[in-house]
């Protein structure tokens, strides 16, 4: 049967944050408004994933015009049918007050066109239906894996991968292509795939938005990982709480099995490839890749001491490749257009493009794909919108709450693995917390270094007590006890846990402290000598209610 031309596509973000805002209400009431204007046949509505506008609440688009409207409520349904759709005249009070910065990367220009989105990753999402496995293979979707299992050795994927000097983004920075060899070359099996979506990091949600809004590409990648290495089984371990992910990629890998994409002699050659979604155990440790390991072994997520690493001995002391979600997003592109074309992007230690979740004080808060080596001005500014309040800047959390605090001194600073490095940040999980001069840093030292004496799991003792110490310091500091011997006392606690604790999780006190002291001492200073908090969160009497209510 010849697919039904609509005049006009009506294009809803299902994502978990536009489901809070009420887009299914929205959805309901909007298909049942075209059907009584007898609209149904000519407009279709289709649900796409985010197009990280997270701050705009439903957001509805319409196609041809590429017309954005915002903070759409039932109440605006009518409207909307009536005037656009049926008269042709915009709505205006709906419309989005920006251009939408977003285009997928143009593969005949040699530039990318700055003033937009450079997205690679991000390219279907809130384009296509993710629940629709013919709209991804519409847009190239398996082609990738098409062309991997008709004409590639696995050999020549990792000379691709080589070239496309991919490097993970959940953090390490390792390439990717290493991982796969090594584990290519284990000769021991079975050998395991696993992808790594506990996004834990307080302020990032990145991975989320992928997988809500392209579920099949990681399905796509994932295959592909394994014909690559010879493994046969692949687990995405989703974090317990992404209940909208979880369920996306169940319905795409029940797809996928349909369309015989899993399952035996997958493309009718001779490569077989399980799949299943193992939900996460609810701890932000779990994101630890050996923590996750133990975890869907059915075990206490506690980390591994390394060596071994996963490649050696991971799931069930089996060779095994732990990737993360934004770093497979990209594997299917490399393969389609080559190496070369995705090193041909970012910086010369920093290939391709960088997902950030964008947040704290900006005018525009949500989900962005620039080019590595974007600077942070342009993020906190053009892509952010710049401060919202109308206050200065003062200070962005880099990498989420594990990451480095920087000051204005490093706006102009290239967001790349090498120049973050010139300055002891990293990419990290992908966050920015932009904090204008509101932020008391004592505050927001007290809330990461308390996140992460909760979440430690208390193996080894630097961090079980070290983050219990460093909370008591800064608290100290925060109710006007603090002496100064205490900020050289925290540096060097901090110091010990990095050279001491058995994984990241305890490691990173270091950079929190170390960058947070660099960049604001003064005002640590400040709070011990004068007894006062310019910010005035914790003027000291009131504080210490505060942190006595806070436990
Ligand atoms: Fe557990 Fe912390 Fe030690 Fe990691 S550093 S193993 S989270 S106690």
């Amino acid at each position: 049967m010849p697919n039904k031309i609509y005049n006009k596509h009506v294009l809803i973000s299902i994502d978990s944050s536009t489901l809070l805002a009420g887009a299914r209400q929205v959805e309901k009431k909007l298909v049942e408004t075209l059907k009584k204007e007898k609209l149904s046949e000519s407009i279709k509505v289709i649900e796409t994933g985010s197009l990280g506008l997270s701050d705009q609440g439903v957001v509805l688009v319409v196609y041809p015009e590429g017309v954005h409207y915002v903070h759409v409520t039932e109440k605006d349904v009518e409207e909307i049918v009536r005037k656009h759709l049926k008269e042709g005249e915009i709505v205006d009070r709906l419309l989005l007050e920006r251009e939408p910065e977003v285009s997928t990367v143009s593969y005949t220009e040699d530039e990318f066109e700055l003033e937009k989105q450079a997205r690679i990753v991000l390219k279907n999402c809130g384009i296509i239906n993710p629940e629709d496995i013919d709209e991804y293979i519409a847009l190239e979707g398996y082609s990738a894996l098409g062309r991997v299992l008709a004409d590639m050795k696995p050999q020549d994927v990792i000379g691709e991968m080589k070239k496309s000097e991919l490097r993970g983004r959940g953090g390490a920075g390792f390439p990717l292509w290493f991982k796969w060899n090594a584990v290519k070359n284990e000769p021991e099996t079975p050998k395991y795939i696993v992808c790594n979506a506990d996004e834990g990091e307080p302020g990032t949600f990145k991975d989320r938005l992928i997988l809500e809004g392209d579920p099949h590409r990681i399905i796509e990648a994932m295959i592909i990982a394994g014909y690559v290495t010879g493994s046969h089984h692949g687990y995405i371990y989703i974090r317990g709480e992404y209940e909208l992910s979880i369920n996306r990629m169940e319905r795409a890998i029940s797809q996928a099995y349909k369309y015989n994409l899993l399952g035996e002699n997958i493309f009718e050659s001779d490569f077989s490839f399980d799949l299943q979604v193992k939900k996460g155990a609810g701890s932000y440790v779990c994101g630890e890749e050996t923590a996750l390991l133990e975890s869907l072994e059915g075990k206490r997520a506690t980390p591994r001491h390394k060596p071994p690493f996963p490649t050696e001995k991971g799931l069930w002391w089996k060779p095994t490749i732990i990737n993360n979600v934004e770093t497979l997003a990209n594997v299917p592109d490399i393969i389609l257009n080559g190496g070369n074309w995705f090193r041909g992007y970012g910086t010369e230690q920093s290939a391709g493009t960088k997902v950030y979740t964008i947040l704290g004080h900006l005018t525009y808060p949500g989900l962005i794909e620039v080019e590595m080596g974007t600077t942070l001005r342009d993020i906190i500014y053009k892509y952010g919108g710049g401060i919202s309040t109308g206050r200065q800047f003062k200070a962005a959390l880099i990498g989420g709450a594990a990451g480095a605090f920087l000051d204005e001194t490093a706006l102009d600073i290239r967001l790349s693995y090498e120049d973050l490095g010139e300055y002891d940040a990293v990419l990290g999980s992908g966050a920015i917390l932009v904090m204008d001069e509101s932020a008391c840093m004592i505050d927001i030292l007290g809330s990461t270094m308390r996140f992460f004496q909760h979440e430690s799991c208390g193996q080894c003792s630097p961090c079980r007590v070290g983050y219990q110490q460093l909370t008591l310091y800064v608290d100290k500091i925060a109710q006007g006890k603090g002496e100064m011997k205490d900020l050289d006392d925290m540096l060097e606690l901090a110091s010990f846990m990095n050279g001491s604790a058995i994984c990241a999780l305890g490691q990173s006190a270091y950079l929190s402290v170390s960058s947070i002291l660099r960049y604001f001492r003064k005002e640590f200073e400040e709070h011990i000598t004068d007894k006062k908090c310019k910010a005035g969160i914790c003027s000291m009497s009131e504080n210490t209610e505060k942190i006595a209510m806070r436990g």
